[in-house]
């Protein structure tokens, strides 16, 4: 069957003025999606070769999904077909097992023990109801051949997936399959309500919405919406001017910019298409305790949540996805789309809020049952996979080199404009991930982090950074001091601990033991598991068996009698714990214990936001702070250990960096984001003056035109 007879045959165009603009139900789609996925359903089924068992198909989340009673010939033979016929479609295909040939999870377990070979140990197997998928979590992932995978499915039923077994279990990963496992009925139901929005029929016909060209501006006023009677008139207005000016209207894609812009913090923008609405992260800003100031503007921009086809979030970073699961709390419904480590780390931190605020009285604006509710919703992606998300985007999400699973996100809206939001990104290999992803084919609008945006923010080389810092840490070491790493759990963390580790081992730092608390401990567990995510040395040598966040000396720290013999313990040592900008978390108790004592030293190796007790204390603009000890009493704390800051760690571009990424990209347009007022505004008159780019720094509440 040719494309053009699909497009015939299916679709519904017809009755397209039956649907009214704006309104996209998730509850209940409506009768045009459910004939459109049935005429489609019996397209497909007629052209699949019989042995492959098909039972049914459906959408099904970003996906057409084929349940099969023969999964060896489907995840084989048929999937040559499928390519084909995905490009005639330009639809996504997955398969799935069809329920009935399924085992029962014992039985499978049973079955899996017998299948894998002896020198493979499972530490976690998980059967996902509403997927038909089994998780595997193995001491090693790259064992498992494709024979044996099959051999999985032919014999279970239940398609599997693999993970690396962390050295720790990670209690992240547990709570997730526990909320995925309470919920598999009611995400059976969400990711089919899921696919039939996302492949609603566009209410602008595709070959009017790739027509380039044809501008008029003097009819550019018209902004309604004409809808063409029938299909034929569709065809026959096509090549006629009149028709043409209404539609170039429609193809406008708007950026409204909700938070994130001329700060760090918040980050948050609407993308809205004719068809579609999407946002791009979700955060706060830990430096502000006002609402007004501290989340996106939500309240400014007039929409209702249910209208937004999705969020994607960047990375797991508070500053970009901590207002999440407010988002549901509010009455979203829709997915979340984030790389598959995001979603262990992101609830991670989101729980570590919830924590922090019930200890230390702080408002958050959601609960535990809200961050429940963004993991059911949640759909994990790998990198480089291209995704629909609705009729007329589709993203794709690349190594941005910032955290694990950072990711930056290229959005096709419709074949006409292709915005790349780089989250915060890393133009250049560190320790732990390889540099970010900068070859892409079409991008015309580039929206930039600029953290180290002033053109005085060139870090040194990663040896002399290594230098600096170990000298630094042996100078106090040898005073007899501590040193105090505040780090951000996610990320800086885990850079930090490898080149702790690396120093060490090779005889340029001094041997002491090194502290390490809690929840940096689960994040590290976490990029064990999803350890093919981290950059090729690393990964090299977890392949090789080797543990990078285990070596002998780190010593964990896990409960508060423990801190309490790290308080005790006069003997120099290093402490790294969270919060990174001392804004609550282990490193603020450790804070009041090291900062009176000045042969001690608290090292900064991350950004710190302005209004945190980190940025006051590394500026030198307090010489004591009122804490609450212990006892719940206020107390005084004198600062009088020196401090230091070694910007050379941060997972962000330097000011180089981010005109090459930029020159490397080469969009027609660049919007700069996340970063002080001044910094966006220099990178953004260097990239205008060096690269000859049109660029500037919207504002918080702008509203920018982008096609
Ligand atoms: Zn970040």
């Amino acid at each position: 069957m040719t494309t053009e007879n699909m497009e015939k045959s299916i679709n519904p165009i017809e009755n397209i003025s039956n649907v009214s603009f704006g309104k996209k139900e998730y509850n209940g789609s409506s009768k045009i999606t459910i004939d459109f996925e049935a005429q489609l359903e019996k397209e497909i089924m007629k052209s699949l070769p019989t042995e492959a068992l098909i039972t049914s198909a459906k959408f099904e989340g970003t996906n057409i999904a084929l349940y099969t009673r023969n999964p060896e010939f489907s995840l084989t033979e048929l999937s040559l077909h499928l390519s084909a016929l995905s490009k005639s479609l330009k639809k996504r295909f997955i398969i799935r097992t069809d329920p009935s040939i399924r085992l029962s999870e014992d039985d499978t377990r049973a079955e899996i023990t017998k299948i894998l070979p002896k020198e493979i140990t499972v530490s976690v197997i998980f059967c996902d109801d509403a997927t038909g998928e089994v998780v595997l979590e193995v001491n090693k992932p790259e064992a498992i051949t494709s024979d044996i995978f099959l051999k999985i499915s032919k014999n279970t039923g239940w398609i599997t997936h693999t993970r690396r077994s962390p050295h720790i279990p990670s209690n992240s990963i547990k709570n997730i399959h526990s909320t995925l496992k309470s919920s598999s009925k009611e995400r059976q139901i969400f990711y089919q309500r899921l696919g039939k929005r996302i492949f609603r029929p566009s209410l602008l016909p595709n070959n009017l919405l790739q027509h380039d060209d044809h501008q008029n501006t003097e009819n550019n006023h018209q902004h309604e919406l004409v809808m063409p009677d029938s299909a034929e008139n569709v065809r026959s207005y096509n090549n006629s001017v009149p028709f043409n000016y209404r539609y170039n209207n429609l193809r406008e894609v708007i950026l409204y910019c909700l938070g994130g812009v001329k700060q760090v913090g918040r980050s948050c923008f609407v993308v809205v298409t004719p068809e579609s609405k999407i946002m791009l992260d979700c955060g706060i800003n830990p430096g502000e305790n006002q609402s007004y100031n501290a989340y996106p503007r939500i309240d400014w921009f007039n929409f209702n949540l249910e209208e937004l086809d999705a969020v994607v979030i960047s990375h797991a970073h508070i500053d970009h996805q901590g207002f999440l699961p407010t988002l549901y709390k509010f009455g979203y419904n829709g997915p979340v789309y984030c790389t598959e480590p995001t979603l262990p780390l992101m609830a991670l931190l989101q729980m570590d809020s919830i924590k922090l605020s019930k200890s230390n009285g702080a408002y958050l604006p959601y609960e535990i049952r809200d961050v429940n509710e963004s993991i059911k919703h949640c759909i994990p992606i790998p990198y480089g996979k291209p995704t629909d998300i609705s009729p007329d985007i589709t993203i794709t999400l690349n190594n941005a080199g910032h955290i694990m699973g950072s990711a930056t996100v290229h959005i096709n809206i419709a074949g006409t404009h292709n915005i790349l939001y780089t989250g915060d990104y890393k133009y250049a290999k560190t320790q732990l991930l390889d540099s970010a992803i900068s070859n892409y084919p079409r991008v015309e609008t580039v929206i930039t982090e600029s953290t180290y945006g002033s053109s005085g923010d060139i870090m040194p080389d990663q040896y002399s950074v290594y230098g600096t810092f170990t000298e630094s840490i042996n100078q106090t070491l040898k005073q007899g001091g501590k040193v105090l790493i505040p780090v951000p759990a996610v990320g800086r963390a885990q850079e930090i601990m490898l080149v702790l580790d690396k120093e060490m081992r090779e005889g340029r730092l001094i041997e002491s033991p090194i502290f390490i608390e809690g929840m940096i401990s689960e994040a590290s567990a976490i990029h064990m598991s999803y350890a093919h995510y981290l950059g090729y040395d690393v990964r090299k040598s977890v392949f090789q068996g080797i543990n990078p966040f285990q070596s002998s000396y780190f010593t964990a720290i896990n409960g508060l009698s423990k801190r309490d013999e790290v308080f005790n313990d006069d003997s120099p040592s290093i402490i790294m714990a969270t919060s990174g900008m001392l804004e609550g978390g282990p490193s603020v108790e450790y804070f009041k214990d090291i900062s009176p004592k000045p042969q001690n030293k608290i090292i900064f190796v991350s950004y710190q936001i302005n209004g945190t007790l980190g940025r006051r204390v590394l500026d030198g603009t307090i010489s004591e702070a009122s804490m609450v000890d212990k006892n719940g009493k206020m107390k005084v704390i004198p600062v009088r250990c020196s401090k230091q800051k070694i910007d050379g760690f941060s997972g962000h571009s330097d000011f180089n960096q981010i005109l090459s990424f930029i020159s490397r990209v080469k969009p027609k347009r660049v919007l700069v984001n996340h970063g002080e007022k001044s910094k966006s505004e220099n990178i953004a008159s260097s990239i205008y003056s060096k690269l000859k780019i049109r660029s500037s720094v919207p504002d918080n509440r702008d509203i920018i035109k982008l096609r």
